[in-house]
């Protein structure tokens, strides 16, 4: 594509950071604008608070990365992440009432990586703004979008920093995006220009989070990196999982949807582990040290825009990330959802930019569809969570238990569950022959 001078990303965090990766194979010059300055790789910041809380990157979020950043497993690795590439020693999965059978890596996949937020992040802007043609104001507010004089277009973006006394001006660019993550204001935005917000759909879950870090030893969990011990709805709304982090330590979180709340005190939250449906997380934080405090997060609902719908929206501009869908995090989906929607974005550029930005939605809503499928699907499983059960829900609901229960003794099974919560196999490749006869012969 020629003649594209200057791009500029709203937000760098994971969303703003993929996005300005995409553009910068496109776009002579790409700018970042960050209301927080940035913090030494690996530490945490305001704009992202979730990056105290478990993060875990899927399989296939972890394998765009390292397309996008040849090399990162590598010096990921060299930072002490550990990477979890035998789920048949390095997983334990709880879910549907008992253990998943254990499963090998026959695919030869790489792995998944062990890394906390802070570091993965810090890592992706290093690598980012090493780049000849990216750069970043920091301590910088965006405020509005500037509508060119030309109908139907944006011009640029309106911001003020918070160094200089407040300083208002304005980025003239060819293409705002703006990855200003869920609280964004792009539908207010363009109301204001004149156009229609887009529709919201929300499943309201009321998840919270409760996490401390804890020195790992290499006898914990007889030397397993992940433990997941997963909802068990109707009745059981509580959940655990611990991670192998670099700097040889545990990430723990413990959530509890529909209000049943993790405490922040020692006690509450020994007595939280305590109570989930199987004893791992317990046995090992029972006796190991602590490193942090006890930190929450409280997540109401799930929400997705439906940019995809409109028929009218300006040109010269986008969104991006979870500015366009948030999910509930237990299912650890959002980072690798934008770094497939950077793969979407690229795939459009590469066919010019007139339309960019129906072409753009309407590809990036169809890599949405199978995550947010997963979260309602498996969030409506709770008769009091918020949204709208289709019968075609009921049914996958239905054979989900009953997958759950032939996963606890069938690892092709078991395998298959896992490629589809990390995003590498759609939800019906679990409808195949192979496995629905494995399923349904009980
Ligand atoms: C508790 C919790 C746990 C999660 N766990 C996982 C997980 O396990 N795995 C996973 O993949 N994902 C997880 N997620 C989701 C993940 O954090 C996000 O999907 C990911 O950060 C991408 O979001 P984003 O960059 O689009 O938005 P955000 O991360 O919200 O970032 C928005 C950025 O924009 C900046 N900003 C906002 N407004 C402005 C403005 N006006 N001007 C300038 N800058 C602005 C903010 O400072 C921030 O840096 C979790 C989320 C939560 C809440």
């Amino acid at each position: 594509m020629s003649g594209q001078n200057h791009a500029v990303v709203i937000g760098a965090s994971m969303g703003g950071l993929l996005a300005a990766r995409a553009l910068a194979d496109f776009y002579q010059q790409v700018t970042l604008i960050e209301r927080d300055a940035f913090p030494r790789i690996g530490q945490n910041r305001k704009g992202v608070p979730q990056g105290r809380h478990t993060h875990a990157l899927l399989l296939r979020g972890g394998e765009i990365l390292e397309g996008l950043f040849p090399g990162l497993t590598a010096d990921l690795m060299d930072r002490g992440v550990p990477l979890i590439n035998r789920p048949e020693r390095e997983l334990i999965w709880f879910d549907g009432g008992g253990y998943h059978a254990r499963f090998t890596n026959e695919d030869g996949r790489t792995g998944a990586l062990g890394v906390s937020r802070p570091l993965l992040e810090g890592y992706v802007r290093q690598r980012l703004l090493a780049l000849p043609n990216l750069s970043a104001i920091e301590q910088c507010d965006a405020l509005g979008l500037v509508p060119s004089e030309r109908a139907g277009r944006v011009r640029g973006v309106r911001i003020r920093r918070r160094v200089e006394e407040g300083a208002e001006g304005m980025l003239e660019a060819d293409l705002v995006v703006d990855a200003s993550g869920r609280g964004s204001r792009a539908p207010k935005w363009l109301e204001e220009m004149g156009y229609a917000p887009p529709e919201e759909e929300r499943v309201t879950v009321h998840v919270g989070y409760s996490t401390r870090l804890y020195r790992r030893r290499p006898e914990h969990v007889n030397g397993a990196k992940t433990v997941l011990i997963t909802p068990q709805p109707p009745q059981l709304k509580r959940l655990g999982v611990i991670l192998a982090q670099e700097g040889e330590r545990w990430i723990v979180g413990l959530g509890g949807a529909l209000g049943d709340y993790p405490p922040s005190d020692e006690a509450g939250f020994l007595a939280f582990a305590q109570s989930l449906a199987a004893p791992d997380i317990y046995n090992l934080i029972k006796d190991a040290e602590p490193l942090s405090e006890i930190i929450t997060y409280r997540f109401k609902a799930s929400l997705r825009r439906r940019y995809e719908k409109l028929t009218r929206f300006p040109e010269g501009f986008l969104v991006f990330g979870d500015a366009v869908c948030s999910f509930n995090p237990i299912y650890g989906q959002g980072m690798s959802v934008a770094a497939m929607e950077a793969l979407d974005l690229q795939h459009e550029l590469r066919r010019g930019d007139v339309g960019l930005w129906r072409r753009f939605f309407r590809r990036a809503a169809r890599s949405i569809d199978i995550p947010w499928q997963i979260v309602v699907s498996s969030d409506l499983r709770f008769p009091e969570a918020e949204g709208k059960r289709t019968p075609r829900i009921r049914v996958i609901n239905a054979y989900m238990a009953r997958l759950h229960r032939a996963a606890h003794r069938d690892p092709v099974v078991a395998k298959a569950f896992n490629d589809v919560a990390n995003l590498l196999a759609p939800p019906q490749s679990l409808m195949r022959p192979t496995i629905l006869w494995r399923v349904l012969r009980g």
